[in-house]
């Protein structure tokens, strides 16, 4: 080993600064570059607002999430959430890191075989199945989460007239101690309706029962309703055993861990609270290791975790457009990214911040979008520092749900680029233009 250089020690001193009401220091934080990059020199490029991925970051929590996993469960299988973003870049990404794809609309189906996802590895889940998209999904051999019994007698009737065997699994809902429950997907389990689904399926000469799904909510606090919900799919696995000697192939405990984003209402920061990957995975495996099933029979692991494997990768670029005050002398700030292309801003406090130094002094800012429209507000109430029209800020954790649920209302939708990870950057969905509306629209 190489000697270390000698250093000369130096006493620095400790600007810890003025304890926030959290107790962390009250200091601003400041993000002038994403992966190197300059934000300036982002904007400069590829316009404002600006929506920005990293492929660094990507890669880097999907080792961290599959290392939580793999190091206690011998077979484990992620499915990418495809509508927690679906830009094909983005996609390509975690297929690339041996992700499935997990769908829920005959359109993300259709997505996923495009971009060349072989058909058994797509997990289609979803209340809105057609006898079309059945057909697309028995053809392609992906497995199916059927979500009601609607759905059950559709399949049965598809199967038969295509004369092929369907592959299929339950969606269940369940108490988990998380309320309200989402008992509108799937079959519940308390009521044994989950129990009588099995049944009607292992009785159906065209359906093949090979596994066993849940997706209990989402941003989930409480690692310990991951165990709950493991133990009641171990219950029905063995029960499937029991009854029919029939070993399922998959228990998929769904998506819903979360991310370091804080909700409204939160009184710590997201990011001092989640559980980590870690913590999930841990609960979730010793339910399923301590069980009753065998250990050479254990099924695999699948999970669909979305938000908590990208929020952290997206950041939205955004210029200041205005600083007043209300009529009350609040301090009123307008930007130029609303909630057009932030839908997540609706339940997190999402952190905004500047990209340049700025002055030490804060008050208490709303921050608004820039929409003709009174419910465009991204922040009502924080603690923001003076900045200048035309100084660009940066919003962080909105990899999750914001380009797929985002809206076209009064202005375009903008560019949204990759850094990639030896730091060049590409366009990755091209800024809307008039142009994007005229192929779509009538004349008249
Ligand atoms: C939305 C969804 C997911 C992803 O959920 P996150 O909370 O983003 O992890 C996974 N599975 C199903 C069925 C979903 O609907």
């Amino acid at each position: 080993m190489e000697k270390l250089k000698y250093e000369k020690p130096v006493i620095s001193k400790i600007t810890a600064g003025v304890p926030s009401k959290f107790g962390l220091p009250a200091k601003q934080k400041i993000i002038s570059e994403i992966d190197g990059t300059k934000v300036s020199d982002l904007i400069e490029e590829y316009g404002s607002p600006l929506f920005v991925f990293s492929e660094k970051t990507i890669r880097n929590t999907v080792a961290e999430a599959r290392r939580a996993f793999e190091t206690r469960y011998p077979k484990v299988q992620f499915a990418w959430s495809y509508k927690t973003n679906y830009l094909n870049a983005v996609v390509n990404i975690f297929h690339d890191e041996g992700s499935w794809a997990e769908v829920v609309s005959g359109f993300e189906f259709e997505k996923a075989l495009a971009l060349g996802v072989n058909g058994s590895h797509i997990l289609f889940n979803g209340p809105e199945k057609s006898a079309k998209d059945l057909e697309l999904a028995i053809n392609n051999n992906a497995c199916i989460h059927i979500d009601h019994f609607d759905e059950l007698y559709l399949l049965i009737e598809t199967a038969r007239k295509l004369n092929k065997k369907a592959r299929v699994a339950i969606r269940v809902n369940m108490d988990t101690g998380i309320y309200p429950m989402w008992d509108r997907f799937g079959f519940n389990y308390e009521n044994g309706e989950a129990w009588n689904a099995i049944n009607r399926i292992m009785l159906a000469d065209k359906l093949e029962l090979i596994g066993l799904h849940t997706h209990i909510g989402t941003y989930i606090m409480a690692a310990s309703a991951y165990a709950i919900a493991a133990t009641k799919l171990a219950n029905l696995f063995m029960a499937t055993h029991r009854k029919f000697n029939h070993w399922l192939k998959y228990i998929d405990l769904g998506g819903g861990f979360a991310s370091k984003n804080t909700l409204k209402g939160a009184y710590m920061p997201g990011a001092e609270t989640c559980p980590s990957f870690d913590e999930y995975a841990e609960a979730i495996t010793n339910a399923l290791i301590s069980s009753e099933i065998p250990h050479e029979n254990l099924p695999a692991l699948f999970l669909e975790t979305g938000r908590a494997l990208i929020d952290d990768a997206g950041y939205l670029l955004t210029t200041v457009l205005a600083n007043k005050r209300s009529s009350t002398g609040r301090r009123n700030m307008v930007i130029d990214a609303g909630v057009n292309l932030l839908f997540t801003s609706f339940w997190y406090n999402l952190g905004i911040h500047p990209s340049q130094p700025t002055s030490e002094y804060m008050e208490e800012t709303t921050i608004y979008g820039p929409l003709c429209m009174n419910i465009d507000v991204i922040r009502d109430a924080i603690n923001f520092p003076h900045v200048k029209t035309g100084d660009q800020l940066v919003i962080e954790r909105v990899g999750a749900y914001n380009v797929t649920q985002w809206m076209q209302f009064i202005t375009y939708r903008p560019n949204v680029i990759m850094i990639d990870s030896n730091g060049k950057t590409r366009i990755i969905k091209k800024k809307e233009s008039l142009e994007t509306f005229k192929n779509s629209e009538a004349k008249d």
